[in-house]
């Protein structure tokens, strides 16, 4: 951890695929809004997920989480690909990314889900119900049914049975809720809890400790909603929602259905954080194996990533402003990567799209604008 608080270590772990063309982009976009900032950046870069497989044997090698534990922030680009999809499950580059979140107690996914005013015609839904949506959706992310013993196969007189337990204890409820009363403190001042209360009774335990968080936060308003209305309010009217916050399978189910609201997946970006703050910041997106090696993959998300970060670990939220303004200003420019490019506009590949946002970011700091504007 840093000791001089303006300066932050930060280890990148590009990965595989797509991963080791797009985090570098975004450490330029990194380096330039610190210089203008006047903060400094300190980089370790290390293996993780298929890549290390191969040099290592394993997906999360001893000296990557080391470097991990003594930085302030972690960027990953993403992990996996084909040639590793036939290791036995222990093995398997996304061990690698379960082995971090774990070891590093990131326990709240915080997902934001945001049209870009460019970008609105992209959505699968109609233009009217997501131009101006800026939704936060906060996932528990360390337990819950995905970590929950017992768990398994067994097979009893020829008959197989699947075992998995959907297990939270007050405790790891009660930090997400501070943690996502906060966010919408922050915001537009209102939080929807999404449970299965009806029917499950580890989620009726959920809302009654997030009640009870409540009593630290009149300011904000609280409501709850059973998961299978969340998922059909989502696409019926999704600027309803403010912050969401929910546990971990839920979160992982309306966060991807959160995502195709926004158009597409190479411009969502992701924070996982712990009590320190310290945060693995990452794109949703994965390796993308059919695209890799041929500069065309679609930056923003990593580039959104380190605002992200910026906001939430090193705790620069003007660096934060100037990224995300800049990103909209090349998207109004008309760039478009081949994954959100339509008729009319300007296709460029990885490099030229940084490049844009590296204009706009000298740009935007040029005209003195710090303020952070409503990039939705
Ligand atoms: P994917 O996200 O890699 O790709 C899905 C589709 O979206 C592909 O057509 C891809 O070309 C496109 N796409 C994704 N990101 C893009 C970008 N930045 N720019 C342009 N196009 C983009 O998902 P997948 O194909 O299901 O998985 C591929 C590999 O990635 C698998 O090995 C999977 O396990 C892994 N994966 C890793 C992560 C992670 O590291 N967090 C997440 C999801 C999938």
């Amino acid at each position: 951890m840093n000791s001089n608080s303006n300066e932050y270590n930060i280890l990148l772990l590009p990965g595989d695929g797509i991963g080791v063309e797009v985090v570098p982009e975004a450490v330029r976009v990194m380096q330039s809004v610190a210089e203008l900032c006047n903060f400094t950046l300190k980089y370790d870069e290390a293996l993780v997920g298929g890549c290390a497989i191969d040099a290592t044997g394993e997906p999360l090698p001893p000296e990557t989480l080391e470097l991990a534990r003594k930085s302030d922030a972690v960027l990953l680009g993403a992990v996996g690909g084909p040639q590793w999809e036939s290791l036995p499950m222990a093995q398997r580059p996304e061990k690698g990314l379960l082995g971090l979140r774990s070891e590093l107690k990131l326990f709240a996914n915080l997902r934001p889900a945001l049209t870009f005013p460019a970008l609105a015609q992209s959505s699968s839904l109609k233009l009217e119900l997501v131009s101006g949506l800026d939704l936060l959706i906060i996932r528990e992310l360390t337990g819950g049914i995905y970590f929950g013993e017992p768990r398994g196969v067994e097979e009893n007189n020829g008959i197989r049975r699947g075992v998995n337990s959907y297990v939270y204890n007050e405790h790891e409820i009660r930090r997400i809720a501070r943690v996502a009363f906060d966010m919408a403190r922050k915001r537009n001042g209102r939080l929807c809890s999404v449970d299965k209360a009806n029917v499950l009774e580890v989620t009726q335990l959920w809302r009654d400790v997030v009640i009870e968080v409540h009593a630290e936060y009149s300011d904000v308003s609280l409501s709850h909603m059973y998961v299978d209305n969340a998922g059909m309010q989502l696409v019926r009217e999704p600027k309803q929602f403010d912050v969401i916050v929910t546990g971990n399978m839920f979160g992982d189910i309306l966060s991807d259905v959160a995502a195709m609201l926004t158009g597409s997946l190479g411009m969502l970006p992701s924070a996982s954080l712990n009590e320190n703050n310290q945060g693995m910041y990452e794109p949703v997106h994965g390796s993308a194996p059919d695209i890799a090696g041929q500069g065309l993959a679609n930056p923003l998300a990593t580039i959104l990533s380190v605002a992200m970060m910026c906001r939430y670990s090193l705790e620069q939220p003007q660096a934060a402003d100037l990224i995300e303004q800049a990103v909209q200003a090349t998207l109004d420019e008309g760039l478009r990567t081949s994954d959100i490019f339509t008729e009319g506009s300007i296709q460029v590949g990885t490099r030229d799209m940084t490049d844009s946002v590296l204009k706009n970011v000298l740009e935007i700091h040029g005209n003195g604008s710090g303020v952070r504007t409503n990039v939705s």
